[in-house]
C-alpha cells in the first residue's frame, strides 16, 4: 500500500505538486493519469525518496521511504529516465543491484527470465533497444520481488507487443495481490490498464475513483443532430423540457433522449432534419473536459485555496 497526505513539491515559484492525498491499494492496478507536465513523475519520485517534498508525507506499507530496510525488497520502480550503466551487461547490471540491496543473486536469473531476456544477458546493456531496455529496467524493480511496484509511462514509446506485454504483466503482479501504480497522460491507455484511477491536473487531485465509475459516469450519449430550422425545433425540445447543448458546427447534441423519439418530434412539427445520429462522447473527451477544467480553477482562486474537494465531476457538463 501507498499512502500519500497532504504531498506538495515546489519548485521555486512553480508548484508541481498541489496537496495530495490518496492511497494505492494492493490487488488490483491503478492508473496515474494526467496531462503532461502534471506533477506525475514527481509525486513518483518523492514516493521513492528521490525527490524531498516540500510539505506532505508518503507511507510505503506504514513507514517512510527512508527508514525501509533493502526498500527494493518492499518497492519496485521503474522510473522515466532510464539508469542502466550502458556498458555493463543486462547480468552484470542486475547483479551488481542485487549485491548492494541485500537480495540474493539467484533472483537475477529467475527475474530475466521473468521479462524474457535471457537470450541476451551477457549483451551490454547499451546495445539494447528501447523495448529491452525497458524489459531491464522492469527486472530491476522485480528484483526484489516487492509487493509494491510503481511504473511511470512504461508504455512510452513501445511497440505494440511491448505495450500488451507490460499490461499483461502489471496485471498478473495484481492479481497475485501487489499493489501496481502505473502513469500514463493517455486515457485511452488508462482505459484498458487499470482497474483504479487517480487524475490529477496542474498537481492537484482531480479523481480518485474505479475505472468502472468513472466509465459509467463520462460515457455520455447524446443524438446529434442538424436542422435548417434550428429555432423551431428548440422551441419543439423546449415543449418537452429537454435543453440540447449545441456543437460548434450549429449541429445540437440533445442528453436523454432517443434517436426515433427526436426524430418523431421533428416530424409532428413539420422539421425537416439533415442529420440525426446517435452519439457517445469518448473518455478521451471526458478526461480532457476534467483537466480543462482544473486548469480554469487554477486560474480562477489561484494556487493558495483548498483543491475542489475531489468533485472531480461536478459541474462540468455544462449546458447537458
Ligand atoms: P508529469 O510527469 O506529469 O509530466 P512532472 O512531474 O515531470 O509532470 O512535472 C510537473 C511540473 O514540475 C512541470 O511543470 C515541470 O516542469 C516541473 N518540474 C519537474 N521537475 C522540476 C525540477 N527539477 N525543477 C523545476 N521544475 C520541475
Ligand atoms: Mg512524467
Amino acid at each position: 500500500m501507498i499512502e500519500i497526505e497532504g504531498l506538495t513539491k515546489r519548485y521555486g515559484e512553480k508548484v508541481a505538486v498541489n496537496n495530495l492525498t490518496f492511497t494505492v491499494r494492493p490487488g488490483l492496478v491503478t492508473g496515474f493519469l494526467g496531462p503532461n507536465g502534471a506533477g506525475k513523475s514527481t509525486t513518483m519520485r518523492m514516493i521513492l525518496g528521490l525527490d524531498r517534498p516540500t510539505t506532505g508525507d508518503v507511507r510505503i506499507d506504514g513507514t517512510r521511504y527512508d527508514r525501509l530496510e533493502d526498500p527494493l525488497t518492499y518497492i519496485g520502480a521503474l522510473l522515466d529516465a532510464k539508469a542502466v550503466h550502458g556498458g555493463r551487461s543486462a547480468y552484470h547490471h542486475l547483479l551488481c543491484l542485487a549485491q548492494s540491496n541485500g537480495i540474493p543473486a539467484s533472483r537475477v536469473g529467475e527475474v530475466l527470465d521473468t521479462v524474457g531476456l535471457k537470450a541476451v544477458a551477457r549483451r551490454k546493456a547499451k546495445n539494447f533497444s528501447l523495448g529491452m531496455g525497458q524489459r531491464l529496467g522492469i527486472a530491476g524493480a522485480l528484483l526484489g520481488d516487492p509487493r509494491i511496484l510503481m511504473f511511470d509511462e512504461p508504455v512510452n514509446g513501445l511497440d505494440p507487443e511491448g505495450i500488451h506485454w507490460i499490461r499483461t504483466l502489471m496485471q498478473t503482479l495484481a492479481a497475485e495481490g501487489r499493489t501496481v501504480f502505473v502513469s500514463s497522460h493517455l486515457m485511452s491507455e488508462m482505459a484498458v490498464t487499470a482497474e483504479h484511477l487517480v487524475v490529477i491536473g496542474q498537481g492537484r487531485l482531480l479523481a480518485d475513483t474505479s475505472m468502472a465509475d468513472f466509465i459509467r459516469r463520462n460515457s455520455r450519449s447524446y443524438v446529434r443532430v442538424r436542422t435548417p430550422q434550428r429555432e423551431q425545433l428548440l422551441d419543439a425540445l423546449r415543449t418537452e423540457g429537454i435543453t440540447p447543448a449545441g456543437a460548434d458546427d450549429g449541429a445540437l447534441e440533445v442528453d436523454g433522449v432517443r434517436p426515433e423519439h427526436l426524430g418523431e418530434l421533428a416530424a409532428r412539427h413539420g422539421i425537416v432534419l439533415h442529420e440525426l445520429s446517435p452519439r457517445q462522447a469518448s473518455l478521451e473527451e471526458a478526461f480532457m473536459r476534467l483537466t480543462a477544467e482544473s486548469v480554469e480553477y487554477h486560474a480562477h482562486t489561484g494556487p493558495a485555496s483548498s483543491p475542489p474537494s475531489g468533485q472531480w465531476g461536478a459541474g462540468w457538463r455544462k449546458g447537458s
